[in-house]
Order: C-alpha cells, then sequence, then structure tokens
C-alpha cells in the first residue's frame, strides 16, 4: 500500500510509493533501459493491461479484445491504491494515511505512431469524452477530492510508454498547487467580484499580443507570466467551474483549438515532448464563482534547476509576446 505523508513545514503531501522499493541500482538501469519492442498499448495485447473500466467499440466488439477506437484501464503500476480506507493517522509529529486513489490510463488510439497532434478532430474528442465520462464515474466515490487530468508526451516529458496515451488520477486531498490557485482566484474573486480567468480571457483577447488561437468558444494564449518557454493554456471563453460539464459542441470547439495548438508546437518546436494538464474545480469544494477551469500545456525545453527549485521563481527565457507570434505565425 502506497503512504501518503505530510510535509510538517510546507504542507505538501507527497506519495510514498512503497512497493515500488526501488534499491538505488534500479534509477541507473531506469536510465540506461532502451525501448522494447512489445508494446502492452496495442491492439491484441488486451490482456497484457488490467481489465478495461471504459472503450468505445464503434463496431461493438466485446471487453478487452480487439476492435476498439479508446481503451480506459487502470495504470498497471499505480501511483495510488484503489481499494481501502484512508486511515488518517499520525507517526509522532507527522501526519500521514494510506495512498487510496484511483490511477487511469486512457489508451487514446490503437495506432501506435500516432500522436495527438497527427489525430483526427474526432478522436481527440474522444479523449475528452473518456476524461468526463471517467470523472462522472469517479467522482461518486466519496473518498477522492480532486481528479487531474493529464498527459505526459514523450520520454522527457515522463511518458514511459511510446503509444500515445493521457493519465487520470483521484487523490483524496485537493493537490497544492491546484490549492493555490484556487485560493489566489478566490482572493481575487473577494477583490473585485469578477473571475480572475473570465478577466483573463476578456484582456488577452482584447489585446492579442499573447493571443495563440480562438474560436466561438475557447482561447489559447501564452500566459502573462509563462513559468515555461512556450507555455500556453486554453481556456474557455464563458465562465465554467468543471471540466467535465462542458457540452457536446464546447468538447467540439476544444478538440479543434487544442489539435491546431499541438501542431503549431510541433512546427515551431520541432515534436518536443511536453505535458499537457487539465486542472479543474475539486470535486466538492467549489463556490461555482471564483475558479475557471482550464488547459495548461507545457512543451519541455528547458530544465528546472537550483534557483528554481530553491525559490519557486522561474526562469523563462522567450518572453510570452514571442512564443504566441511564433506559433500564431506558424503555417499550419
Ligand atoms: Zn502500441
Ligand atoms: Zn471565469
Amino acid at each position: 500500500m502506497p503512504e501518503l505523508r505530510k510535509d510538517p513545514v510546507t504542507s505538501r503531501w507527497v506519495i510514498i510509493s512503497t512497493e515500488r522499493g526501488k534499491r538505488p541500482s534500479d534509477f541507473g538501469a531506469e536510465r540506461e533501459r532502451e525501448r522494447v519492442g512489445f508494446c502492452p498499448f496495442c491492439p491484441g495485447n488486451e490482456d497484457k493491461t488490467p481489465a478495461e473500466v471504459l472503450a468505445y467499440r464503434p463496431n461493438g466488439s466485446g471487453p478487452n479484445a480487439p476492435g476498439w477506437s479508446l481503451r480506459v484501464v487502470p495504470n498497471k503500476f499505480p501511483a495510488l491504491q484503489i481499494e481501502g480506507d484512508l486511515n488518517r493517522q499520525g507517526d509522532g509529529m507527522y501526519d500521514k494515511m494510506n495512498g487510496i486513489g484511483a490511477h487511469e490510463v486512457v489508451i487514446e488510439t490503437p495506432e501506435h505512431g500516432d500522436t495527438l497532434a497527427s489525430m483526427s478532430e474526432q478522436r481527440i474528442e474522444d479523449v475528452l469524452w473518456a476524461f468526463h465520462d471517467r470523472v462522472l464515474d469517479l467522482r461518486k466515490d466519496q473518498r477522492f477530492k480532486y481528479i487531474l487530468l493529464f498527459k505526459n508526451s514523450g520520454r522527457a516529458a515522463g511518458a514511459s510508454l511510446e503509444h500515445p496515451h493521457s493519465q487520470l488520477i483521484a487523490t483524496p486531498i485537493i493537490p497544492k498547487r491546484v490549492r493555490e490557485e484556487l485560493d489566489g482566484a478566490k482572493e481575487y474573486y473577494n477583490y473585485k467580484e469578477r473571475c480572475v480567468f473570465c478577466d483573463i480571457v476578456r484582456q488577452e483577447t482584447n489585446q492579442g499580443v499573447r493571443l495563440v488561437g480562438e474560436n466561438d468558444s475557447f482561447v489559447a494564449i501564452a500566459p502573462y507570466a509563462s513559468r515555461f518557454p512556450f507555455e500556453a493554456w486554453i481556456l474557455p471563453k464563458g465562465h465554467a467551474p468543471f471540466f467535465e460539464e462542458a457540452q457536446k459542441n464546447e468538447y467540439v470547439h476544444l478538440s479543434k483549438l487544442l489539435r491546431e495548438l499541438l501542431l503549431r508546437m510541433e512546427k515551431v518546436l520541432l515534436n518536443p515532448p511536453y505535458n499537457l494538464i487539465i486542472h479543474s474545480s475539486p470535486l466538492r469544494e467549489t463556490d461555482g464563482r471564483s475558479y475557471h477551469w482550464h488547459i495548461e500545456l507545457m512543451p519541455k525545453l528547458t530544465h528546472v534547476a537550483g534557483f528554481e527549485w530553491g525559490s519557486g521563481f522561474y526562469i523563462n527565457p522567450t518572453p510570452p509576446e514571442d512564443a504566441a507570434r511564433y506559433l500564431r505565425d506558424a503555417k499550419v
């Protein structure tokens, strides 16, 4: 059973993944490991993953067999474990609880060689629907407070398998990063009686200097205080606290804009590894007014090093105004 331990100074929770029990030599070995030819996510290898919890099967094939266009399966090496109680307890001055949560993998396509950008808009929309469907199911579990949806693409961004996939982790605690955004947004709201994200959307669409693209429902921008070069956010234009409450036409518009943004990144940065994160409201704790869901896309072009780790400051060598212009000007 993994353990959740709270840092008594910063209140940050850490997952101590006891079962993976790595020895010092394992880390070197992992760095050296070559990509193996076998892919558990390819059609025909369904028995090499845990049994699927969701699949889209346009021609009605049976579960855990080929014929799917998308599958969702529990992670074979989950960071958190689905069964058990939280069992919060003290350990002297420290706080800990059982590492309870859900960790699932969305296998986005049967095509091993696809990328999210090379997929059709329909396929990207299906990935959004899979997230939507899984969140609606998992939010019934009262132990969970937050669900983080994310994608690591490329080795340098943390992907251990090449086959296009994204992930979902449901946690019994609201993550610290999310908490900081929630608190900041709430403070802004209390002061101005407006949603900070709605204000960002308004200013960025008016000024246009950091605008990368937009359509009826969404806007893509290089954020004003970008932490990383070519960091980009996609926000719904209308105020919306929850990703999973978006409507059909919104997922259509989102898949268009996301695909376009990824194509621009591929073009300008030559297929960079990246992390994509969906920040939505906590499952049970929201006033619905101050927080506004959005996507954060971070190509992995620089290394986070001593100063960043030590200070929480980031040094970004590309002004977001320049990044936005490069992305806008790319012919896709
Ligand atoms: Zn594959
Ligand atoms: Zn808003």
